[in-house]
């Protein structure tokens, strides 16, 4: 396996002196999920591959917009270091992108002693052995932690998810997002939970649902996970309720918050 480790080093060397496309960079807090209510820094990396119909961040779409700023990763260390959390959320636009530089910033700065949450709109695999052992090693593992949408109907993604390879791999630290528009949604949801919920209850994942802004009223959803806790408790699932603190505390539509 020599010549893969080459590769790689070729890969970390260059990455280094690539410029990733970031939308954003602010301090704020973790609007949803296991780490709702911390404070973090957010990193938008720029450029997704999913069209959802529902996204909200779509002036991330694209990688190369005049607007984003082309920055190396050392000047994102200098970026961050403007912020005093050493928790990071790493988000995009996709951050897990194959082929692309911008994969790789989540373990650079982990590398670097922060904490990075991935938020992936889980079309990408997650991290290989190959690629934590170029970053410094597997036990960078810990300093990451995972959240992968697995993608809905109405989003009009759902074929574009990775299922078993990625769930296989995430840990107590980690954490499904099912974001629900409708009852079709939740039940898709449930077919997907009820052929993975060994691998997911055994690696103690946690599952989120969180209702579609303006399409689904939370207490719909809440009637909806009440209405299978036996299906939840039987295959010893952790759901949740996830909602978007951040919509609720500012304007729907604002960016940077
Ligand atoms: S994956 Fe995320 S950023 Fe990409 S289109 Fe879907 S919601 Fe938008």
């Amino acid at each position: 396996m020599q010549w893969l480790k080459e590769i790689f080093k070729v890969k970390l060397k260059e990455f280094k002196e690539n410029k990733l496309a970031i939308v954003e960079i602010f301090n704020s807090i973790s609007g949803e999920g296991i780490s709702a209510g911390e404070l973090v820094t957010f990193v938008r990396v720029a450029g997704c591959n999913l069209r959802c119909s529902y996204c909200d961040s779509t002036y991330s779409y694209q990688e190369f917009e005049a607007e984003h700023s082309r920055l190396k990763p050392a000047e994102i260390l200098t970026e961050l270091s403007k912020f005093a959390s050493q928790k990071i959320i790493c988000t995009g636009g996709e951050p897990l992108e194959e082929n692309k530089a911008k994969r790789y910033l989540a373990l650079y700065l982990a590398a670097q002693g922060f904490e990075v949450r991935i938020e992936s709109n889980g079309s990408f695999p997650v991290y290989n052995t190959e690629e934590f052992n170029a970053f410094g090693g597997v036990e960078l593992r810990t300093k990451l932690a995972y959240t992968l949408d697995v993608k809905s109907p109405s989003s009009a993604m759902a074929e574009q998810n990775i299922y078993r390879e990625n769930f296989q791999k995430l840990g107590i630290n980690d954490e499904l997002k099912f974001v629900v528009a409708n009852e079709n949604d939740f039940e898709h949801a449930l077919k997907v939970l009820n052929k993975e919920a060994e691998i997911l209850a055994v690696n103690e994942v946690t599952i989120n649902f969180s209702p579609v802004f303006g399409q689904l009223e939370a207490k719909e959803l809440v009637r909806l996970l009440k209405s299978k806790e036996a299906f939840f408790v039987a295959k010893q699932l952790k759901p949740r309720l996830s909602l978007q603190l951040h919509k609720m505390i500012w304007d729907a539509e604002q960016k940077g918050v």
